[in-house]
């Protein structure tokens, strides 16, 4: 028995009621055990939606960004998909809940730690369609490219342009750009090739660091 699933299920049907999230994702969030994947000092505030430190100065994202991102996304079975920014590995694991055994999420880690963190957790929950790999997400991951989706949980100067060529013709991107100043941008692209970009809105991320992304000193 999860001691948790109450909670959890009454952070979901907040998220329901507060933003209408689709019932694929609020399924999905069920599913995902979010107490582990935050350091035990935090299990008990794992189910309140806000952001926590995982260590190395980064945070897991809050519930309800995670929610939006993969509602933006529009998710559907069977996708590959890559993940900029695995973090703990909660985000990865809701969207293979989503994408389910015939779809496949590769995310990427710049902190090896973290990195092995969440795939010990993912290994140990049984989510064998999700790929950590550690590396420089800015430059994407072309050993599994193209993806159906593509979407970056750091804040970038601009939309990589190796994310770009990595996203299948008809594919979507969400991403997070700017630095002090962020939004979260829905990057679409047609069957010819050609990109289209809307804004969401604003949000907070911490900077995404990398060759085509903010530099370690800036
Ligand atoms: N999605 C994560 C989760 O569910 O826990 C939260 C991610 S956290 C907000 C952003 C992550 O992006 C951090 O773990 C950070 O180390 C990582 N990051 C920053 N720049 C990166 C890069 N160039 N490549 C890969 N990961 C990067």
């Amino acid at each position: 028995m999860d001691p948790f699933e109450e909670k959890r299920r009454r952070m979901v049907e907040r998220l329901k009621e507060e933003l209408g999230i689709s019932d694929k994702v609020a399924k999905a969030m069920l599913k995902v055990p979010r107490h582990l994947f935050v350091p035990k000092a935090y299990e008990r505030e794992a189910y309140v939606d806000t952001p926590l430190p995982i260590g190395f100065g980064q945070t897991i994202s809050a519930p309800h960004m995670v929610a939006i991102m993969c509602d933006l996304l529009d998710l559907k079975e069977g996708e590959k998909v890559l993940e900029v920014g695995g973090g703990s590995g909660y985000h990865a694991a809701v969207v293979a809940e989503i994408v389910g055994k015939k779809g496949k999420v590769i995310a990427i880690e710049r902190i090896p730690e973290l990195a092995e963190r969440a795939k010990e957790v993912l290994r140990l929950l049984g989510y064998d369609n999700v790929k950590i790999v550690v590396g420089d997400g800015t430059k994407g991951y072309p050993e599994e490219a193209p993806y159906d989706k593509i979407y970056v949980t750091a804040s970038a100067p601009d939309i990589p342009k190796p994310l770009i060529e990595q996203l299948k013709p008809g594919g979507r991107m969400v991403i997070p750009i700017g630095r002090y100043e962020q939004h979260l941008y829905v990057v679409d692209k047609d069957e010819s090739g050609k990109i289209h970009k809307r804004v969401w809105g604003p949000v907070r991320f911490v900077p995404l660091v990398g060759e085509y992304g903010f530099k370690e000193w800036e």
